[in-house]
């Protein structure tokens, strides 16, 4: 490769200058952010960028002539290589500084700077060259003094030993060498793996650009720094930084002694102090590169005999909190317009601003990776049952409840702890639903941690034992079970954040419907701005102590009759839960999904259970043991649940509708008027719906008959069997809307248990069985077909046919493309989901609708 073309704007290696062809995606993201600070005519030293093609050619073992890529630098001139990924994200090699060091410029620089700063730099050169292009070990360092004449000499010898050679002196040999290394690193396996993970393509690219060294040393005040203009936690306008005389590099962050604060500052001297003038033009450029770049900036500087240089600009790190922020305050200072702002924010971060969650900076003792099943951080103590959950609760203790997996007995334990730890399951198994429901964190599927629930003991895969009292720490954001209490960040929904909701709002155009089963929950729809319920799933509100004996006696009763006996002490109960609902949802749509669980989940699975509920219904226990036996299925998630519970009890079902018609009459009374949805759940053939709306119309007759109060109700089917989606052209025509519940559906499809999968789900998503875990993101392939196909055909037989989506993938940004793609009306999702539903349906329509520029 020639490096003549230098001077000649070659796209493979080219002087940054204001028309040079160098764009991210060949040359990186840091050689372009140079090119624009260059536009800006900042002072930003001369720098050379490598190409990805060139870099790529280097590290095949291609020779560069160095000597002309030097040229532009002049004799004598030190440069400093640093990597440009496409995304500064992926990262690279470190950067090497002071190259073009040697023996005889060290002696001029002596004189120039002293012997002091001169000694720093080759020494700093010695050793980056010694590990990264010699690859040597670094402890070959430890005993070196890290400063000094001593310290360089020293360093050059033990230089000579390893190598048993001198090190090199000529600085076109120098560079080639720390570009081919810095090359050939970046197509090293443990590099390539690390970056991918990050979600860079297999064949990223990496460039390099080739900068004069600023030097930060020597003569006169001399140092360097990093500054940006926001704090990062917050996203608040804040200058941050720090600045450390007589350095290079990022030391003033590393070496914290002796760095001082960049604006005034009680807690220590301060650049604005010591160079005010040079403090003044760094705050001029960063904001120059705020509003020219549109983009908060971090900007690494060099002070030079009182004279600023830029070194480099990136973006602000940042945490989901100020990154809302920031993205506001550009588009409220018209630097970026509204819709660009709503773009620049990840859907799922804004998780992190509405739960609680451990301190990115804090330090983590991860005992086990498990399935983030519902976001959020919470710390307390362990306790392996619902009921020393609601014992620990009472006594004002945090704790995490720890369970094989939850099923419904556990529910009130769950609402008394602040997480939830399971062994197994998967993002849909029971503790995942309802702790997503009820913006618990959560952790399940936790399968390398041995649970030896008789001796009240957990294990972890590296031998330490947790016992009840132990205080440990789940993050559901993430999937990690910590020991210990680590420093937390506290959820907040601030003005922006309600600001970019309210953007969101405004362009969204698919509806976005809460899944929601108490009072509490629709509350928090409400506040979280859902646009109704999509899904209320009246089995549990039979769970509250005071209903669950009512509901067994049921369960239990001899004939019609008794069931019904039961069924009209339930009555009022559903009546008053719906009523609330309506009043609380203001008139907004309420859709209620009639009985759906197999009824064996309301009876105590041990035999001090069945003793309770023998007293409690006043039955021997060997009736109560046979009739648990007797509802015993070998597989009830395919067994006598749903519908087929409404068709063989009709009376349960009748009692529900029963419930809401009253309701409604009871809260349009004194509210909004309430039209309730009615949603038939696990539906597979057409008759199915025909005897149930028969039966629901019946009692909406008699319920008119009754009262003489007229309302109106629309009844739709859950659409969560494959034969259902097949067969919506002739079910459709007896409903006013599908609703696709994607759990079952998935289930169904994949014939995979949504309860067990979590077992070996990772090792399948690893080895590319599945891209992802269906139950997390729809698998738009095949369930996502039967969803089109379930959609055209109801369509073609009901035009007015109204369509959603209420499974967990509701919430799901991809899953919202896909429905919003189909012409779906709304998606429903868990509470805590929604302003992340929301916020991913307005960026699906703002893209639609617009490009952004990009700054040149
Ligand atoms: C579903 O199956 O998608 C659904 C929403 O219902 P559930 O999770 O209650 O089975
Ligand atoms: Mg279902």
């Amino acid at each position: 490769m020639k490096g003549a073309a230098v001077q000649q704007n070659d796209p493979d290696i080219t002087l940054i200058t204001p028309v040079a062809p160098v764009a991210t995606s060949t040359h990186g993201g840091r050689a372009k952010c140079l090119q624009r600070l260059v536009r800006l005519d900042l002072p930003v030293p001369k720098t050379v960028a490598l190409s990805f093609d060139a870099v790529h050619r280097i590290a095949a073992g291609e020779t560069l002539d160095t000597q002309d890529l030097l040229k532009p630098f002049g004799p004598s001139a030190l440069v400093c290589v640093r990597p440009s990924s496409e995304d500064p994200d992926w990262g690279g090699p470190g950067a090497v500084l002071n190259i073009g060091m040697n023996d005889a410029l060290y002696v001029e620089l002596c004189d120039q700077l002293g012997q002091d700063a001169a000694s720093a730099m080759y020494l700093r050169f010695v050793q980056a060259y010694a590990i990264h292009v010699a690859r040597l070990d670094p402890d070959m360092f430890d005993d070196v003094p890290s400063d000094g004449p001593e310290g360089l000499s020293e360093a050059l010898r033990a230089y000579e030993d390893e190598t048993e050679e001198s090190f090199p002196q000529d600085p076109a040999v120098q560079l080639a060498e720390v570009l081919r290394s810095m090359a050939r690193a970046w197509e090293g396996t443990t590099a390539r793996l690390l970056r991918q993970a990050k979600g860079a393509p297999a064949d990223a690219g990496l460039g390099l650009v080739v900068q004069e060294m600023a030097l930060g040393m020597g003569l006169g005040e001399c140092g360097s720094g990093v500054i940006q203009l926001v704090n990062s936690k917050t996203g608040e306008p804040q200058i941050t930084g720090r600045y450390l005389s007589q350095s290079q590099g990022r030391d003033a962050l590393s070496k914290g002694a002796g760095a001082m604060f960049l604006g005034r500052d009680e807690r220590g001297p301060s650049l604005q102090e010591l160079e005010p003038e040079a403090y003044d033009a760094l705050i001029d450029h960063t904001r120059l590169m705020r509003v020219r770049l549109r983009e908060e900036m971090q900007a690494e500087f060099t002070i030079e005999n009182g004279h600023v240089h830029l070194l480099d600009g990136v973006r602000v790190a940042r945490s989901a909190r100020a990154a809302v922020r920031i993205a506001i305050s550009l588009a409220e200072d018209g630097i970026i317009p509204k819709e660009e702002a709503l773009t620049r924010i990840e859907p799922r971060a804004i998780n992190e601003l509405l739960h609680r969650q451990v301190d990115p900076e804090a330090e983590r003792d991860r005992l086990v990776q498990g399935i983030a099943a519902s976001p959020g951080a919470a710390t307390g103590r362990i306790v392996f049952s619902a009921a020393e959950a609601q014992a620990s609760a009472a006594r004002g203790e945090a704790c995490i409840l720890v369970r094989r997996e939850t099923s419904p007995e556990d529910i009130r334990g769950m609402h008394a702890a602040v997480g939830v730890l399971t062994e197994r399951g998967g993002i849909t198994s029971h503790a995942a639903v309802i702790g997503r429901g009820m913006g618990l964190p959560c952790v399940v599927g936790a399968s390398a941690l041995t649970f030896n629930l008789r001796r009240s003991v957990l294990r972890a895969p590296d031998g330490r034992e947790f016992r009840a009292g132990d205080i440990i720490t789940i993050d559901g954001t993430n999937g990690e079970v910590l020991v210990g209490e680590p420093e937390m960040l506290e959820a907040t929904q601030d003005d922006a954040f309600l600001t970019l909701m309210g953007w969101a709002d405004e362009h969204r155009d698919i509806g976005v419907r809460a899944n929601a089963d108490t009072p509490a929950d629709a509350k928090t729809a409400r506040n979280f701005g859902a646009q109704g319920i999509g899904l209320c799933r009246t089995e549990h509100m039979f769970f509250e102590a005071d209903r669950l004996t009512v509901m067994r006696e049921m369960i239990f009763a001899d004939g019609v009759g008794d069931r019904r006996a039961a069924l009209d002490r339930l009555l009022p109960m559903q009546r008053e839960d719906f009523a609330e609902l309506f009043r609380i949802m203001q008139g907004q749509p309420v859709c209620i999904r009639l009985f759906d669980p197999p009824l064996h989940e309301f009876l105590p699975s041990d035999r001090a259970g069945h003793r309770e509920l023998a007293e409690a219904l006043d039955l021997p226990l060997s009736d109560v043991t046979r009739r648990v036996e007797d509802l015993s299925e070998y597989n009830p998630m395919l067994g006598m649940r749903g519908v087929r519970l409404g068709i063989t009890m009709p009376e349960i079902y009748e009692m529900q509708a029963r419930a809401i018609f009253e309701a409604t009459i009871e809260a349009s009374r004194d509210g909004d008027p309430v039209v309730p949805e009615i949603m038939i759940p696990l539906v597979s053939a057409k008759r199915e719906v025909e005897l149930v709306k028969t039966r629901v119309d019946a009692i909406a007759a008699a319920v008119r008959n009754e009262t003489g109060v007229t309302f109106a109700y629309r009844l739709g089917v859950m659409v969560e069997t494959p034969r259902a989606a097949l067969r919506a052209a002739e079910i459709a025509p007896h409903c006013a809307f599908l609703s696709f519940g994607t759990n079952d559906l998935t289930q169904m499809t994949y014939g995979l248990s949504r309860d067990d999968a979590g077992r070996f789900m990772s090792t399948y998503v690893q080895q590319g069985v599945y891209p992802e875990d269906p139950f997390h993101v729809l698998d738009v392939d095949g369930v996502g077909e039967l969803l089109s196909i379930g959609a055209a055909r109801g369509r073609g037989a009901h035009p007015g046919l109204t369509l959603s989506i209420c499974g967990e993938h509701g919430g799901n940004p991809e899953s919202i493309a896909f429905c919003r793609a189909e012409g779906f009306s709304y998606v429903s999702c868990s509470p805590f989901r929604v302003p992340v539903a929301r916020l991913a349906a307005a960026q699906l329509a703002v893209r639609d609708k617009m490009q952004f520029p990009v700054a040149k």
